[in-house]
């Protein structure tokens, strides 16, 4: 590394102008492992580079923060002239949304990594370039569509969540336990809700196109998009019922007091059967004429519901409900592997608290169940690991090699094992039994 800027290799950023364009925080711990540097280590240097005073390093790139760098936000402004200036390239915000957010009013993108294991597995046959895609940061993105099955949260061997950035580097391995994060998942046995799918498919397209936007809207894009909504439909009463909020909202978005959020934006594209890309920059707003409305969005998620066979569950009626949640904790209950309290909440797509409201004690079941399956995968998965380290050390032994952290770890295939303190030590335990004598700090 050396020079004032442009010290960053030009690693080309993956799917540029596709749905499937890499994060900006994929692109971070890609280019840091070119530079053969932990991602935080990278990061603590460019923006020294930068002359960043400390506003920007403030912050550790865990949890929500990486929301900030995604988004247009002071924030997110300042770290991508950061990295920009570190960079010979220039098209670094196009793996982030940027361009997007004054239009995405209120866009949320998930505190911790999601990722679809199918994907992954994937990108293993195909050469092994592993990335994470964009659209796995936004929030209300659940589902892999290619692959039908639910975006995983947790490592499935040692439950962790995994924060966006972290020293390793790791992209398709759990940097705790070191597993491979790529398998079957969760899948969809059920048809995904329209309003859902519409929803993906319009982020998708949205990914797609950031290259071909020359502008980036600004605050006030919403109001005119609405202003001329209101004078196509010529009423407050269509463009409510399309956005599902009430009319009084509506007036207060007509007189910019404050400005649509992302989901009313898409359900208003989802009500007109018009594509939100469309709708917002193409021709797409002409084609809709006075008090036409396709689709009409109910104003209360029913998706739990339809998840269901032959329950057929009608608005609020307590009872219904709470035989549903029973019928599908029974059912969670009886699943070969045992199924986690979260990946049931997004299944059955209830929250929390409408599970411990209906029905406490087989949750609890459902938990511990869950918990003790984790136990004996981690104590499995120990013992494997363990055994593997014995025989390697045993085999290096008895030909004579010195059985260093290096030659093992390299043996087992497994290069960060012996950071993990238990296993340091156990390779410690047998080389003293085997006669060694060392005094490593
Ligand atoms: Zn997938
Ligand atoms: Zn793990």
């Amino acid at each position: 590394m050396s020079g004032n800027r442009s010290f960053l290799y030009s690693l080309n950023p993956i799917g540029i102008g596709t749905n499937s364009v890499e994060s900006i925080t994929s692109y971070i711990k890609r280019i840091s492992d070119e530079h053969l540097v932990p991602s935080t280590r990278l990061l603590d240097f460019i923006l020294e580079k930068y002359g960043d005073s400390g506003y920007l390093r403030r912050y550790n790139f865990k949890g929500k923060k990486v929301s900030k760098i995604l988004t247009n936000t002071e924030f997110g402004l300042k770290f991508l002239e950061a990295l920009t200036f570190s960079s010979p390239r220039d098209d670094l915000h196009y793996m982030t949304m940027l361009n997007l957010s004054r239009m995405l009013n209120k866009l949320k993108f998930n505190e911790y990594r999601k990722w679809c294991p199918m994907c992954i597995e994937k990108m293993k046959e195909d050469g092994g370039i592993f990335y994470e895609p964009l659209i796995w940061t936004i929030y209300d993105v659940k589902y892999c569509k290619e692959h039908n099955v639910y975006l995983s949260e947790r490592c499935e061997h040692c439950n962790s969540k995994l924060n966006h950035i972290h020293p390793s580097n790791l992209i398709a391995f759990c940097y705790n336990c070191h597993s491979f994060l790529g398998g079957t998942g969760v899948r969809i046995d059920s048809n995904v809700e329209v309003i859902d799918k519409h929803n993906l498919n319009n982020f998708e397209e949205l990914i797609a196109k950031i290259p071909n936007m020359n502008s980036c809207p600004v605050k006030l894009f919403n109001t005119f998009f609405i202003r001329n909504l209101k004078d196509r439909t010529g009423s407050i009463e269509v463009i409510a019922e399309a956005s599902g909020v009430k009319e009084s909202t509506v007036y207060a978005w007509i007189r910019g007091d404050y400005s649509p959020k992302v989901q009313n934006i898409l359900n208003i594209s989802y009500s007109f059967d018009i594509s939100v890309y469309d709708l917002m920059f193409q021709k797409g707003i002409e084609k809709i004429t006075k008090g036409q409305i396709s689709n009409s969005i109910p104003l209360k998620r029913t998706a739990a519901f339809e998840y269901t066979s032959g329950l057929d569950i009608v608005g609020s009626d307590v009872e219904v409900r709470r035989l549903f949640i029973e019928k599908e904790l029974d059912r969670a209950l009886k699943t070969k592997i045992p199924i986690s309290k979260n990946d049931f909440l997004i299944k059955v797509n209830i929250s929390e608290r409408t599970l411990r409201k209906y029905q406490n004690k087989k949750v609890n079941e459902l938990v511990q169940r869950y918990e003790e399956y984790q136990k004996n995968e981690v104590r499995k998965r120990e013992n494997e690991t363990k055994k593997l380290i014995y025989e390697a050390i045993m085999l290096l032994h008895s030909n004579d090699v010195y059985p260093s952290v290096d030659t093992v770890a390299a043996k087992i295939n497994s290069p960060n094992v012996f950071r993990i303190q238990k296993y340091n030590k156990y390779r410690k335990e047998l080389l003293e039994e085997l006669g060694y004598n060392f005094d490593e700090a």
